[in-house]
């Protein structure tokens, strides 16, 4: 499939996309580079002033915009107008923030004067998936914009008309041409790009095989990258949690976004106390959810993106069930209807040595897992290669301090779902990437962090 937006509710192809050719993509290089020359002189109080005003448009245009992300990658509207609508957020907040979070840093030595500064690097490249295709690319621009780089877009094939929006967003706020660029290109032509002297660093959101290619051509000519990739996010219920809220924020952690957040929550770890309390609970909730056509509000969960995430899902649930997992609800793709629909679906008694262990379930599948206590849980937690964010529930105080220092994850969030906010770092470890994007951390990632030492 070349760059095209295919309707994942009823497999329509709407419309399709010519890739950039050379003497294009050239172009679009040229002017980021011209542009970045001017660009990262003007001041900040300049450029706060173009993020606001993109802010006001993602705002205003909430509604518009929230319809082109169901139509490409099939998220219930409310939740695509809920997304567009957080990216304004991110725009106010580098602009009120982004001055303080990179003035110098003043250090005494035995200079008369000493201190970092922190300026642009150039022209950044975003690579960037389609499952929150506003969201992820703010998140990666504001900061960017306002530390005086110029932004390079690739987004996801399967999204262009968000792309190409995202950049007349950027353009009708008021940064100056080259500032933003959408690069309509497919994959191939990624390690070309990372490689072109102009591009000075790359950040990609994605898969492992992506992050892994991407950061080992971008190491060849060493250049800086930051990677955020999948997770196969614990969820883990102790005797003493709020059972209510844990199962009611358990359900939207698992089937936000149909299921496809790398921050989702994957893998419910439950005590054997209240496992089988939890367990009925959550059968009961998803029992309830209702799933159609994303565009109507009254639905939960809408289809998957593509055709082949869904063959995927449910090569994964059929895995698991071939090795003796339980099904307690769903754990069939539906053939009654055209597009990319799966059921919520539960996994219990899931046996050692299947998918579970090791796989993210890109879908609304919850796997469930009974251990005996906060020791197994947390061995369990920890037992995959990923490690993005960790969801824990407790109200016992010392129980809480070993979740926090024993959970090997980007994040450790106490009795809340995980989730990126533009004030706190957000990143994983182990193979979910390294690098943080969002708070101070995030915008510090793309700049030139120069000593200044004057006699
Ligand atoms: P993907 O296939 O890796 O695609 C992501 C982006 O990378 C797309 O723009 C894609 O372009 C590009 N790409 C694919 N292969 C590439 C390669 N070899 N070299 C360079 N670029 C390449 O990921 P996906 O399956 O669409 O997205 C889901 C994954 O993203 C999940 O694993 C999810 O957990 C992760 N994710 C992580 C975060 C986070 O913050 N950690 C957030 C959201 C999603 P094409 O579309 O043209 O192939």
């Amino acid at each position: 499939m070349g760059i095209a937006t295919v309707n994942p509710a009823t497999g329509e192809t709407c419309k399709t996309f010519s890739a950039l050719t050379d003497a294009e993509l050239e172009k679009k290089l040229a002017l980021a580079q011209q542009a970045f020359l001017d660009y990262r002189q003007t001041s900040f109080a300049q450029r706060a002033t173009w993020l606001k005003q993109t802010a006001d448009i993602v705002e205003k245009d909430a509604q518009k915009f929230g319809k082109i992300i169901t139509t490409e990658m099939g998220k219930p509207i409310k939740q695509a107008i809920a997304e567009v609508k957080k990216c304004a957020l991110v725009c106010r907040y580098y602009a009120d923030n982004a001055e303080s979070f990179l003035s110098p840093t003043y250090t005494e030595t035995d200079a008369s004067q000493s201190f970092v500064a922190y300026h642009p690097l150039g022209a950044i490249l975003a690579v960037m998936p389609w499952n929150f295709p506003f969201w992820q690319v703010f998140r990666f621009a504001a900061p960017a914009l306002m530390a005086g780089n110029v932004g390079l877009l690739k987004h996801a094939s399967n999204v262009p008309q968000c792309a190409i929006a995202l950049e007349e967003i950027f353009t009708q706020g008021g940064f100056p041409p080259g500032a933003f660029q959408t690069l309509l290109v497919g994959a191939d032509k990624v390690a070309q790009i990372v490689a072109d002297d102009r591009v000075k660093a790359a950040t990609l959101t994605g898969s492992e095989p992506a992050g892994a290619s991407l950061a080992s051509i971008a190491g060849k000519h060493i250049k800086k990258t930051v990677l955020e990739l999948g997770g196969t996010d614990p969820f883990i219920v102790l005797e003493s949690a709020d059972l209510d809220a844990a199962v009611a924020t358990a359900v939207t952690a698992r089937v936000q976004n149909n299921g496809q957040s790398c921050i989702a929550a994957k893998r419910f770890i439950v005590v054997e106390a209240i496992a089988d309390r939890f367990q009925n609970a959550l059968v009961e909730k998803y029992r309830q959810l209702s799933m159609g056509d994303p565009m109507d509000e009254a639905n939960d969960i809408g289809p998957l993106a593509t055709p082949s995430i869904l063959k995927e899902v449910d090569e994964l649930v059929q895995a698991c069930v071939s090795q003796g997992a339980e099904v307690l609800i769903g754990g069939q793709a539906l053939s009654d209807r055209p597009g990319n629909y799966y059921p919520p679906t539960i996994l219990a008694n899931i046996p050692p040595g299947t998918p579970a262990d090791t796989e993210e379930f890109f879908g609304p599948v919850a796997l469930l897992f009974r251990v005996k206590d906060i020791d197994e849980a947390i061995i369990l937690a920890n037992s995959t290669s990923l490690g993005l964010g960790a969801s824990a529930w407790t109200t016992d105080r010392e129980e809480c301090d070993r979740l926090i220092r024993d959970l090997e994850a980007g994040a450790v969030f106490i009795n809340g779902m995980v989730k990126s906010d533009p004030r706190l770092p957000f990143g994983g470890i182990k193979r979910s990437g390294y690098g943080r994007e969002l708070s101070v951390e995030g915008i510090r990632e793309f700049v030139n962090l120069k000593t200044v030492w004057i006699k």
